[in-house]
């Protein structure tokens, strides 16, 4: 534990929460979890056009939907602030005075200009290992409108706020040599740097850009991903565990995480991955949990009505789980359990209605059916069992015409499970209509 671990994430909001962003905070987050450090949110909002309140809200819904909470910055408070760079205009100008005073700053053509050393700046960074660089130009703190530019405002707040790590984009480290310089003018310690990868797009080589299918948290959000599976999915975009898993629990990976976990490499978005992590989360949902999320999106699709069984939709979703792809399917998914106008597949239907024999099973088994007086999986099981044998064949000659005849669909819950769930008077209804249909 080293709990003087001061760590930052230091957005200039846009009005999307983009996922490179997102994954900066994570690290930086983790960090600070792993450490019992202080994670710190400092709003870089200098340009004021862009900063609006509605930006800040897409920033801050973002980072809770993720479950980041910050330790210091706005709504939290802390021995720090303000934490909005908009609010800190003396504090910047008392350091520009530091460096006027100290024969670093000088003024030409209305701007201020810092005056650098000429000497190679070296870092030890955590990730990609020593960096050197050397300024060639001395370079602009102030605007001749008088505002004070990213490298320099970024650096004393990190002065101001203690901040022992400072773990960004790697586009910022061609930034770090007048970072270093500023620092030292100053006469500060160095904070630790470590620059993590660049997330690229699916496809071809570039980064991945706010355009890009996937890019913007807001949209997990509004298409019913669960946060803890896009969270454990952020988490390997450049960083692993070091062993093949995938899926993680959270307080194992703020165990685990460190910064010399984190790959030099870039990383590579990948929507597939992405959807089978939060899969596996839905599957994995506690039943209640599960049942919570869908019922809303399940009455609003008009699925469900006002006054269904309780019982009913439970079991329901009981015997669906474990073949859910994802939340914002489930009322697709789950139609047919609770309308009569569910959707057929029609690929399914002419795959299974090719065998000649296929209508005529059903026929057979629809008499079964009728007179199955129990109508539980445990029932029914044996009984369509002993017609298969008793017609010389298999029982999957049966299931797949009635699965298609009571669901409409080629794939589904556990056959059996099926039955019993949907109900006999169900049951046999579909089948009846479905053979006078065909
Ligand atoms: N406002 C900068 C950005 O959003 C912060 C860079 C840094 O973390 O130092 O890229």
């Amino acid at each position: 534990m080293n709990n003087t671990v001061r760590v930052r994430f230091a957005p200039s909001p846009t009005g999307f929460f983009h996922i490179g962003s997102a994954r900066t905070a994570l690290f930086n987050w983790l960090y600070a979890r792993h450490t019992g450090g202080t994670f710190v949110l400092r709003v870089e909002d200098t340009d004021k056009e862009r900063n609006t309140e509605e930006a800040l809200r897409v920033l801050y819904e973002g980072m809770r939907w993720l479950g980041l909470d910050w330790d210091e910055g706005p709504e939290a408070g802390g021995d720090y602030g303000p934490y909005f760079q908009s609010q800190r205009e003396d504090i910047y100008k008392s350091y520009l005075e530091k460096l006027r005073a100290s024969g670093r700053a000088y003024d030409k053509e209305g701007a201020v200009f810092f005056k650098i050393s000429g000497e190679a700046q070296v870092i030890q960074d955590a990730v990609r290992g020593e960096v050197s660089r050397t300024e060639e130009k001395d370079f602009v703190i102030f605007r001749s409108n008088g505002t004070p530019v990213f490298h320099f405002v970024n650096v004393v707040d990190d002065i101001e706020m203690k901040i022992t790590h400072v773990i960004r984009g790697e586009d910022h480290l061609s930034n770090t040599s007048k970072h270093v310089e500023l620092f030292k003018a100053f006469g500060a310690p160095l904070p630790t740097f470590a620059h993590i990868p660049l997330i690229l797009k699916s496809q071809g080589s570039g980064k991945m850009s706010k355009r890009d299918e996937g890019a913007l948290i807001e949209d997990y959000a509004s298409r019913h991903f669960l946060p803890e599976a896009v969270r454990n999915y952020l988490c390997l975009l450049g960083w692993s565990p070091k062993d093949d898993r995938e899926i993680l629990s959270i307080e194992e990976i703020i165990k685990l995480f460190d910064l010399s976990g984190i790959n030099k490499n870039n990383a590579r978005f990948d929507e597939r991955k992405l959807s089978f992590i939060n899969a596996d989360y839905v599957r994995k949902l506690p039943l209640e949990t599960l049942a919570w999320l869908t019922r809303p999106m399940l009455t609003q699709a008009g699925v469900l009505e006002e006054g269904c069984d309780e019982d009913y939709f439970q079991s329901v979703l009981a015997i669906s789980q474990e073949k859910v792809k994802d939340l914002e399917s489930m009322p697709d998914f789950l139609k047919y359990f609770f309308k009569e106008d569910y959707s057929q597949d029609e690929k399914a239907h002419k795959k299974i209605f090719k065998k000649p024999e296929a209508k005529t099973r059903l026929e057979e088994i629809f008499g079964l059916f009728k007179s199955q007086e129990v109508f539980t999986a445990e029932a029914l099981e044996p009984a369509v069992e002993a017609l298969a044998t008793e017609h010389e064949t298999g029982t999957g000659a049966y299931i797949q015409p009635v699965r298609f005849a009571i669901s409409g669909q080629g794939m589904g819950p556990s056959f059996y499970p099926l039955l019993e769930v949907l109900g006999k008077d169900r049951v046999i209804g579909r089948i009846e209509s479905f053979l006078a249909a065909s």
